[in-house]
């Protein structure tokens, strides 16, 4: 289908596909089965600027939307979402500082997150808050010129290997939903530790790992926005972040069908091509047309995005619930249109199916995205009475 992208957005596509086929292809089951962070690509993504796309060029990005960024995260994750997972996650740390960052604190980190100088990690989630982030336990508090952090966060994307962590911290327990705010740490502030790194289903080519705050004092200009901001900053930034989980299903969905096609077509049963039962054709049609239909809301919601809508919270949870569910299920389908040897190590769709999982449960499960579509039309429907 034509998407009639720009030529700019057409060359990041190919740039991103370029670094997909020639770096990370080689590699990827070599960095999925020794759980290895992919340190030589980002390198390469960095050097051919795709860790600054989204921001501005002010700051030593490229200064492009959310489609331009969704289409190199569609392109690494058609290659492989361990590695699109780490270069997600590093826009996701980055929009707090983008959304709410004071122009002191975007001069400070910004360049060089868009150079790749620096990695970046987003820590909201603990042991007891994971779907409902209001059960955080890890508090900031504000002793003269400093802010003391304690607590842990746990399986953060990127952590230990980001330079720099946006995380969420109770400043008044007693204010509620007002009673969080949104820091920046840098690694190596003292008091600030990685604990447990996961050994995971999939995605193992990215890291997924404690942060410990153990009375670790950070300048009180570490405050992302205002006191009492920290869950309306985690918010935006999940609205932000979410449409591009969509595009990693819509990436890790297309990157299945494609290897599921090239096999089928030379897999020779009853003296012909599996590709000419029809009951095959069905399937890889199904894929298609889903991973067609996940496309095409993505690309709608990031042009909204970068259209300027003020409210993308409902459009971006569909962006999302749609193309990872569909990434599941494209990614099964893949393996059973390949049989036996989609089952196994020798041919990618096996890890896509299980790197795919994820898509369904981080940055807010969907059971979550339905509870915010459905929440959302339900206000809308009480507003139009
Ligand atoms: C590999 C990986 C990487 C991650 N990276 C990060 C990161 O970088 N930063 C970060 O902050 N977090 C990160 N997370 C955390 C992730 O966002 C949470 O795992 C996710 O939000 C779900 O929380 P939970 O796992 O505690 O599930 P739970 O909240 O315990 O949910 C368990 C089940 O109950 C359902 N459920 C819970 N509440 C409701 C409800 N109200 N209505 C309907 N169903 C409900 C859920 O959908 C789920 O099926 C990561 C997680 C993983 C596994």
């Amino acid at each position: 289908m034509d998407y009639f992208l720009t030529e700019e957005q057409l060359m990041i596509r190919d740039l991103a596909r370029q670094i997909a086929q020639e770096k990370i292809v080689p590699v990827r089951q070599e960095l999925d089965e020794h759980n290895r962070f992919p340190h030589e690509i980002i390198k390469a993504m960095a050097q051919a600027d795709l860790l600054g796309i989204y921001i501005p060029e002010e700051y030593g990005g490229l200064g492009k939307g959310s489609l331009d960024f969704y289409i190199a995260i569609e392109e690494i994750s058609k290659a492989c979402l361990g590695v699109s997972t780490t270069y997600a996650a590093n826009a996701l740390g980055s929009y707090p500082l983008l959304l709410f960052g004071s122009s002191e604190q975007k001069k400070k980190y910004l360049p060089d997150i868009a150079a790749g100088r620096k990695l970046v990690a987003f820590g909201l989630t603990e042991a007891n808050a994971g779907s409902d982030a209001s059960g955080i336990q890890t508090t900031a508090r504000l002793e003269g010129s400093e802010y003391v952090v304690n607590g842990t966060k746990q399986w953060i994307t990127n952590g230990g290997e980001a330079d720099v962590y946006t995380i969420i911290a109770i400043t008044d327990r007693a204010k509620g939903p007002r009673g969080a705010s949104a820091f920046v740490v840098e690694k190596g502030t003292p008091g600030f530790t990685f604990g447990k790194k996961e050994n995971k289903m999939g995605i193992r080519a990215s890291c997924t790992t404690e942060l410990i705050f153990n009375d670790c004092r950070i300048p009180k200009e570490n405050l992302i926005a205002k006191q009492g901001m920290g869950f309306i900053v985690a918010m935006k930034t999940l609205d932000s972040s979410r449409a591009g989980v969509g595009a990693q299903g819509v990436g890790v969905a297309q990157g299945a069908i494609d290897e599921a096609i090239k096999f089928a077509k030379q897999r020779i049963q009853f003296g012909q091509p599996v590709t000419s039962f029809q009951a095959v054709q069905h399937m890889l049609a199904d894929m298609q047309t889903m991973t067609e239909a996940a496309r095409s809301l993505v690309y709608a919601v990031a042009r909204m995005i970068d259209g300027g809508a003020k409210d993308i919270s409902r459009p971006s949870a569909m962006a999302k619930l749609f193309a990872t569910d569909t990434a599941m299920k494209v990614t099964t389908d893949a393996v059973q249109v390949m049989g036996g040897s989609g089952y196994m190590k020798e041919y990618p769709v096996e890890k896509m199916m299980r790197d795919a999982k994820i898509l369904q449960i981080y940055e807010g499960t969907n059971q979550i995205q339905r509870n915010v579509i459905g929440l959302d039309m339900i206000k809308e429907a009480t507003r139009a009475k």
